[in-house]
């Protein structure tokens, strides 16, 4: 087993002394660190401890990425923090054995290395990137609430210092090639992987007996250790500065802080130990728990395709068409042409289209200054779009998106006008952000090939699309419009009709919360502050600025005509009152300069402040709500809301929940999702917490009769 080439790695050993050892785990796409690799991992240690013929090692992979990170399911089981600290230890007390086996060894990295496949490579003595533009490392288990437990947190700030490692850890952010030279993070570059290899094996030849810095005697960390003063200033306050920024939500980089520092008081293989200590304790957080199960196997699952037709044959779109060249349209044409999609972009004006399509340019300009894309890169992509006033231009379209005004009479004259043209097996798209898809769709003369495609603003910045299934919508439509949210590399979730579908619904909930207690007389401060601290990417009054009370009020309008049409009674939520109030009085919004915050002029250097006048509207109680009441009612509002979504059958899985509503309006992601929100703080609490907050503050708290049920009887939800 030591000698022999594994299941997941190969061993060829050279007449020169030097073993190449290629991971190249079996039935897999990529390299990922799990038992398999671990054996191989293990045998190639075995190897060049115990064979005399080995001189040195070059390790690469076989794949087009070096190793991307661990096997998550393998965390996901683990049930205690003894069992997590062991399963660390095994992996670091291999790669220990490595680094000092008296052996020189190279990692030679091509694409992607990250997590623990970055952390293999860091136990080798010396790295080399294939420098084609792929070569990246990093370590991104932060951004699931973990840490790097294979001595990342060890080797990095050893290298680098530990302030530059701060960065590298703390963020998870990935870092090419040059930048990782330039760091001290690796040590070389080569043109290619075969020029690596050769670079490697010299290297090895010419260092036989090179060694871990931290390894030899005189060693010293760059920029000093943890006892250092300048070391100890920074790390006296950069855990205060992390925690006022994730707001302490986040227990992973006061881990990660401390793992480091305690690290840089103790020899090497003591700080492995502590950082070991340190993994157990993020693997057993319930933040890690959410974010693994959510933005891990729930992410994986939709995009594989859990909410997509099966049976339906994959398909892309070659030529789009988007009518309306406004925010939505122009921000949807960009995403399409950088997909290398043809786009047509229509307008009622030409000057409106070229509008449009000058969106692109602004944009593409912009990454071009900061060196982030090429003229031809450019020119390439703007060429994709043509910007036209004439729907004959629409011919020979896969999909037309509509994002016209807001108002159903437009909206089913440009569907009509655009069916027209298009051939008989393209799909009509809309873009609203209320209206209901099935009602649109009795514009249309194929209400199956109808459907909703509702992104959202920035669409270059935003992941998510919500995809919306009319009441006529076929499978092989819903198929398509799933295909091309991939095709331009966004993340779907497919939800059923209804009003305000579910990521509106359920966002509305939490700004109306916010403003419903500024009418009840809490502090303006204390409720934004507690949107913040909640982990919602932005207060509650700031955002309801951000997206203009104007139109929520609109909205708020509409459904009430809409509900009296057909007779359904409209209750309106408190806050909605606060609003037309401000509306009255000119205050609109930040796009006017006022709302709940006066703005500072667009162009001008300043920030927004609470609006002084919200005192006299709306007086501050004597007796103010602690700050966790508050958090509350922000955070039940909403999941209570997305667990009646799933009880109506709007949202068809717990994981289109969780992901719209961390991608869709930023939900706290270290809660995991709306849902998780519900399963992490067990039924039975929410239940009871929920008829607190309903017999203090309105109905609208009372539970959903989802998680009643599963209080009662048992289960969370789960697909
Ligand atoms: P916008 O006002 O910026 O753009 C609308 C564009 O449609 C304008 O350029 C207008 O000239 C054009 N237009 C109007 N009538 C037309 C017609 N008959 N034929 C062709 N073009 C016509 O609006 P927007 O913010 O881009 O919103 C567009 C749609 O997207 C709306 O349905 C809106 O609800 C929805 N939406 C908006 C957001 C957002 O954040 N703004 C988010 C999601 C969805």
């Amino acid at each position: 087993m030591t000698q022999a080439s594994t299941q997941a790695m190969q061993f060829e050993l050279g007449e020169d002394g030097i073993l190449l050892a290629t991971l190249d785990l079996p039935g897999r796409p990529m390299n990922v660190l799990n038992a398999i690799t671990g054996a191989g991992i293990e045998a190639m240690v075995a190897r060049v401890e115990t064979d005399p013929a080995v001189k040195g090692l070059v390790l690469t992979s076989g794949k087009k990425d070096f190793l991307a990170g661990a096997d998550l399911e393998g965390i996901r089981d683990i049930a205690t923090a003894q069992e997590a600290f062991d399963l660390s230890m095994v992996l670091k007390r291999q790669l220990r054995r490595l680094e000092k086996c008296g052996k020189p060894s190279v990692a030679v990295i091509n694409g992607m290395c990250f997590g623990g496949g970055f952390e293999l490579a860091l136990a080798c003595l010396h790295r080399i990137v294939v420098n084609d533009g792929r070569g990246k490392v990093g370590t991104p288990e932060v951004k699931l609430g973990l840490l790097p437990g294979g001595g990342g947190t060890q080797r990095i700030p050893r290298l680098v210092g530990i302030q530059a490692a701060m960065p590298i850890l703390c963020e998870g952010g990935e870092i090419k090639a040059d930048k990782a030279l330039a760091l001290g993070l690796v040590h070389a570059l080569a043109p290619s992987r075969e020029e690596a290899i050769a670079q490697a094996r010299a290297w090895c030849l010419a260092n036989p007996k090179a060694q871990a810095p931290w390894d030899a005697p005189k060693f010293r960390y760059p920029g000093g250790d943890s006892r250092s003063p300048a070391v100890a200033q920074m790390l006296a306050i950069a855990p205060a500065i992390a925690a006022g920024k994730s707001w302490n939500n986040y227990p992973a980089i006061t881990h990660i802080m401390s793992s480091v520092f305690e690290g840089g008081l103790v020899d090497f293989d003591a700080a492995l130990l502590i950082e070991s200590r340190y993994f157990a304790a993020c693997v057993v957080s319930q933040e890690s728990r959410n974010m693994v199960g959510t933005l891990w196997f729930q992410l994986n699952a939709i995009k594989k395709g859990a909410s997509r037709p099966a049976g339906v044959p994959p398909s892309k779109v070659r030529k789009l068409g988007i009518l309306g060249a406004g925010m939505m349209g122009a921000g949807i044409a960009y995403v399409s042409a950088k997909a290398g999609i043809e786009v047509v972009l229509l307008d009622t004006t030409q000057e409106a289209a070229d509008k449009g399509k000058a969106y692109s340019q602004g944009l593409l300009d912009g990454a071009i200054k900061k060196g982030r894309g090429t003229v031809e890169q450019r020119d390439a992509l703007l060429a994709r779009i043509t910007a036209t006033t004439h729907y004959e231009s629409l011919a020979g379209c896969d999909l037309v998106i509509e994002a016209v005004f807001e108002d159903r009479a437009i909206k089913a004259d440009v569907t009509r006008q655009a069916e027209a043209v298009i051939g008989a097996g393209a799909v009509f798209a809309s873009n609203t952000s209320t209206l209901p898809i099935t009602g649109l769709a009795q514009a249309s003369v194929r209400p199956e090939q109808f459907i909703g495609l509702h992104f959202f603003s920035p669409v270059d910045k935003m992941p998510l699309v919500e995809i919306i299934v009319g009441q006529g919508t076929n499978d092989a439509t819903l198929a398509k419009g799933f295909d091309y949210v991939m095709q331009i590399g966004k993340t779907p979730i497919v939800v059923n009709d209804s009003r305000g579908f579910y990521t509106s619904r359920v966002f509305g909930t939490y700004v109306m919360e916010g403003i419903a207690m500024l009418a009840e007389g809490v502090h303006p401060r204390s409720i934004e502050v507690a949107g913040q601290k909640a982990g919602m990417p932005m207060p509650p009054l700031a955002l309801q600025d951000e997206v203009s009370l104007s139109l929520g009020l609109h909205v708020a309008d509409q459904t009430r005509k809409d509900l009296a049409a057909a007779g359904t009674a409209y209750t309106e939520h408190p806050g909605m009152a606060v609003v037309r109030q401000l509306c009255e009085m000119g205050r609109v919004g930040k796009k006017a300069g006022k709302g709940f915050y006066d703005w500072p002029a667009p162009g001008t250097k300043g920030d927004k402040r609470l609006w002084t006048g919200l005192a006299e509207l709306f007086p501050v109680a004597a007796q103010q709500p602690d700050q966790q009441e508050i958090i509350d009612r922000l955070m039940f509002a909403q999941a209570n809301e997305a667990a009646r979504c799933y009880q109506e059958g709007v949202l068809r899985s717990v994981a289109d929940a969780n992901i719209g509503s961390i991608f869709g309006w930023g939900f706290a992601p270290f809660h995991g999702g709306a849902l998780q929100f519900i399963n992490a703080m067990g039924a039975k609490r929410f239940v009871d917490r929920s008829r607190e907050l309903a017999a203090r503050f309105g109905t609208r708290f009372e539970p959903a009769a989802a998680v009643v049920q599963q209080a009662e009887q048992g289960g969370r939800f789960s697909d």
